[in-house]
């Protein structure tokens, strides 16, 4: 296995597509790759879902069978809410390393655990089923991916010393926050003796485009860095985090962020209390706090473009309705795309049931269609 020694790793969750809007641009892909191996970077972060199933692929495509294994870093995840039992797990897998090109992964993690799935995974000795998997050298590591209190994590993190590691939602935004507690999470892990994996540091791409007030904070004190190098930089800078992910989409992004994590500078003292401001100005702005993961697209039967209308809905808020008849014009468009309107939902809860965020998907949906049609 490669040693990740920088603290970027390239997640797999949003890469560039072709414009069918749903296919990876697979060479444009390879381009960001090469550029990535090119100033030492080495960790990939994909999973099952990614890309209705494509980033798997992707990473084989793009990596696995471009240079040599010993150069790079995979890790993959279990999408636990399709094991109903450990041969699930066992037949997903060999799927996986199928789809990877790879006889081993260096890191597998139990994705997206709260309280209902540890449950779940008890019921069905996923966990042992995980030690066997490391033991077998088919998983270097392993670990679990969280979305829920850090209570729950702690008593989590207590009855399996075996997980080695775990995968919190960190950012500046959420650091305070009463549902996400990204905080009390990552004291947790740290009270635990795991190390910390981050995701979402930009929160889903929202803290690249902060409110004006944010970014002159930002520009004020380092006219050249972009608000994401802030928010990478937050989360890279506390001691216990091992790796922070980000879902780069362009060469673009993937330039600046590899730029200020090649040599890699923790916040100082002045930086943090700017970030704390920001934080404020950023969570005063903000209606519904969607990261865009698009958790809840695919089982949607209305085919509700959720994400998409959330951003519109917060952009029509945060400029206090300047510019309504452009979002309204874009709420348009993706109705005229095929996607069923904010008002046409019919309440199943779906998406409810696989939002990290817990967010009140269907009460937020009636606020857009209030806002827009
Ligand atoms: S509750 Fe509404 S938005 Fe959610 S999955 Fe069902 S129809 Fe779609
Ligand atoms: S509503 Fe929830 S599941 Fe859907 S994209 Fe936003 S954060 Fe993800």
């Amino acid at each position: 296995m490669a040693n990740p020694t920088k603290k970027l790793g390239f997640g797999l969750m949003r890469m560039p597509l072709l414009s069918d809007g749903k296919t990876v641009h697979l060479e444009a892909v390879k381009q960001m790759v090469d550029v990535f191996m090119q100033r030492g970077f080495t960790y990939f972060d994909t999973a099952w879902p990614y890309h209705d199933g494509q980033s798997e692929n992707i990473l084989r495509q793009a990596v696995v069978e471009r240079y040599d294994r010993n150069r790079f870093t995979i890790t993959t995840k279990c999408p636990v809410w399709e094991t109903e039992t450990t041969d699930d797990m066992e037949r997903i897998f060999n799927a996986q390393l199928e789809r990877l090109g790879t006889h081993y992964v260096d890191y597998y993690w139990l994705h997206a655990l709260d309280r209902g799935r540890i449950e779940k995974m008890d019921r069905i000795g996923a966990w042992d089923f995980m030690v066997k998997l490391r033991d077998s050298g088919r998983a270097r590591h392993i670990g679990f991916s969280y979305h829920d209190d850090a209570e729950t994590l702690e008593r989590a993190l207590a009855a399996h010393p075996e997980m080695e590691i775990v995968q919190l939602q960190i950012n500046y935004a959420d650091w305070d926050s009463p549902s996400v507690q990204s905080r009390l999470c990552y004291e947790a892990a740290t009270a635990h003796g795991r190390p910390v994996v981050v995701m979402e540091p930009v929160k889903g791409g929202t803290l690249a485009k902060v409110p004006e007030r944010a970014l002159e904070l930002m520009r004020g004190h380092s006219p050249q860095a972009s608000p994401a190098s802030w928010a990478v930089r937050y989360a890279a800078s506390l001691p216990n985090v091992m790796m922070v992910l980000s879902g780069m989409s362009d060469m673009e992004q993937l330039m600046d962020n590899t730029s200020y994590m090649q040599e890699f500078k923790p916040l100082d003292n002045a930086e943090r209390d700017i970030i704390r401001r920001v934080a404020d100005i950023y969570n005063d702005n903000t209606a519904i706090q969607c990261t865009a993961c698009r958790y809840c697209t695919a089982g949607c039967p209305m085919d509700i473009a959720i994400p998409d209308f959330f951003a519109l809905y917060n952009t029509d808020k945060r400029y206090e309705q300047h510019s309504h008849w452009l979002n309204e014009k874009a709420y348009k468009t993706l109705l005229q795309a095929g996607h069923g309107a904010a008002s046409q939902c019919i309440q199943c809860g779906q998406c409810e049931s696989q939002c990290p965020q817990h967010l009140p998907i269907i009460d937020s949906l009636q606020l857009v269609a209030q806002a827009f049609e």
